[in-house]
């Protein structure tokens, strides 16, 4: 009976803070929105006064290369896996000494989200969105960047990232000087 009561008052107070809570939620957007009422309305003349926007706003998507001037895109098409539109598509090369390229690299700017997906899921940093969002176009074609359009002649937001270096470049996938990789099936018992 004591145990019943005890967990009634309890119910009760956690109701009683719960609806404090909500109350004090809805007073402070009362306030806000009577703290911008009296505020001078400040309107962007754009085009002509352009805002500088955050260097990690989602915009324009180009390829960019390494510190040593290589396309960082080596094709494994992580990018256009996670794309939850399906607008990257590309085709995947060798070069003589083994390393991966993409032969042709496009995406439709017209299904593209810029939720940056392909951003976050890209090994090498080769994919990256800008700030630039000026990219309107009376014929959705023309929204199809083709890999010409999208490479362009520097590192983009990491300056030192080399994923070449990184993953080794002495024989395929070993840095100079690397051991080479275990043999699995040699701890096989
Ligand atoms: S930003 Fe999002 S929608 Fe656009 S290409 Fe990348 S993953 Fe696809
Ligand atoms: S841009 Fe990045 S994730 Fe996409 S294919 Fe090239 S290396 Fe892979």
């Amino acid at each position: 009976m004591g145990e019943k009561r005890e967990g009634r008052s309890r119910d009760e107070a956690e109701r009683r803070e719960g609806g404090l809570h909500v109350l004090g939620a809805i007073w402070g957007g009362f306030a806000t929105t009577l703290k911008h009422l009296f505020r001078r309305p400040i309107t962007q003349q754009y085009p002509e006064v352009r805002r500088s926007l955050p260097e990690r706003a989602r915009g324009r998507i180009i390829l960019t290369r390494d510190p040593k001037g290589d396309e960082r895109c080596v094709a494994c098409e992580l990018c256009s896996a996670v794309c939850p539109v399906s607008c990257i598509s590309m085709q995947a090369a060798q070069r003589e000494d083994g390393r991966r390229y993409a032969l042709w690299f496009r995406i439709n700017f017209a299904r593209c989200i810029f939720c940056g997906l392909c951003e976050e899921a890209c090994p090498t940093l080769a994919i990256q969105l800008t700030p630039d969002f000026e990219m309107i176009k009376a014929d959705p074609l023309d929204l199809l960047y083709e890999k010409e359009d999208l490479l362009v002649d520097h590192c983009g937001k990491n300056t030192y990232y080399d994923y070449q270096e990184h993953c080794g470049t002495g024989e395929k996938g070993m840095r100079p000087g690397e051991l080479p990789p275990v043999d699995p099936k040699t701890n096989l018992p």
